[in-house]
């Protein structure tokens, strides 16, 4: 199916500030048109070159997010290639952990990328809120993106941007993965990538010396990085020079802070995930099997949605 779409908006409706009407131009198979009306509401957050509104299917009435890309800001090839591998592989997937991909289209001015709406924020806001989070919580939020990873590897995607930035929460605090915009499908399971990608804080050892190259294992050491910045409130390697953080990252030179008591378990945990040789790492069936997510009780499947801004009771 062939798809064009044109765009209602005045100026004062492009600023975000009223809402506006978008129309969805859908080219049938026979050659009759029809128009999908959707209304722009809430502006969400802006990303490096989109901007995230919430949107209501006029005739279903669902809302979902809208990630608005100028198409001005797609001139470079580059970019464009870039968008068109996250839609490629962000459609494939379909996991209860990941950010649900809708649906597509485009206008002259816009692409479109409807996602499933998440009115919870991402860990970043609910980190910054609570400053760190208890044991629980990180058993919770951690098994859940687990199976979301699992899921990736399975399907030969490795996510390479994995941190709290893109861990979206939906309404029932469940985790989405989400902004496959450096996610990589490789094509056999012993491919190596070489391009430099990840976000400074959380990047893999081997991507930054990327001599022979990196695979599934960085996104165990983003998972790693996570955990320990949940627990301790700050990632591990994070200095005020992007320089020194990655000299940091490549002699794996971090530590415990004394004044934040964690368990022997989460150490250990995240000892066998910050590993600078990726071979050394834990597999994704040997994190589940550590026993700092079996500590002989249940996991909850769900935290209160009072822990948004206090934590969970002990009892
Ligand atoms: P980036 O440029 O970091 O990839 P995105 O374009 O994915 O950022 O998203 C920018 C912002 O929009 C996010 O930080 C978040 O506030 C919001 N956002 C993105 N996707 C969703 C979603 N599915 N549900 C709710 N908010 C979202």
């Amino acid at each position: 199916m062939s798809i064009a779409a044109r765009t209602t908006a005045s100026s004062l409706q492009e600023s975000g500030s009223l809402e506006a009407i978008i129309e969805e131009k859908i080219v049938n198979p026979k050659g009759s048109v029809s128009i999908k009306r959707y209304s722009k509401g809430r502006f969400l957050g802006k990303g490096g070159f989109a901007r995230v509104y919430e949107i209501q299917d006029l005739e279903s009435k669902k809302i979902h997010a809208a990630k608005v890309i100028p198409k001005a800001n797609l001139t470079k090839a580059r970019t464009r290639q870039k968008l068109m591998s996250e839609i490629k592989i962000h459609r494939g997937l379909k996991h209860p952990n990941i950010v649900g991909f809708e649906h597509f289209f485009e206008d002259h001015e816009n692409v479109y990328i409807l996602l499933e709406l998440c009115i919870n924020q991402t860990l970043n806001e609910l980190l910054r809120r609570r400053k760190r989070l208890s044991e629980l919580e990180v058993m919770v939020y951690m098994t859940q993106t687990l199976s979301a990873i699992e899921y990736l590897h399975d399907h030969r995607v490795i996510h390479r941007d994995l941190k709290l930035g893109n861990m979206f929460l939906n309404e029932k605090l469940e985790i989405k993965l989400g902004d496959f915009g450096l996610a990589s499908k490789l094509e056999y399971d012993g491919q190596k990538r070489r391009t430099i990608c990840g976000t400074p804080n959380y990047i893999a050892p081997e991507i930054l010396e990327g001599r022979d190259g990196h695979s599934y294992e960085v996104d165990v050491w983003s998972f790693g990085v996570i955990l320990y910045t949940l627990l301790i409130g700050k990632p591990p390697f994070e200095t005020n020079d992007v320089k020194m953080t990655y000299k940091k990252i490549r002699s794996c030179a971090y530590s415990f802070p004394d004044h934040v008591a964690i368990s022997a378990q989460a150490k250990d945990l995240i000892e066998k995930l910050l590993q600078s040789d990726p071979e050394s790492r834990l597999s994704i069936q040997d994190i589940y099997k550590h026993s700092f997510f079996n500590m002989g009780f249940e996991i909850p499947k769900f935290l209160p949605p009072s822990t948004l801004a206090i934590p969970p009771s002990e009892s």
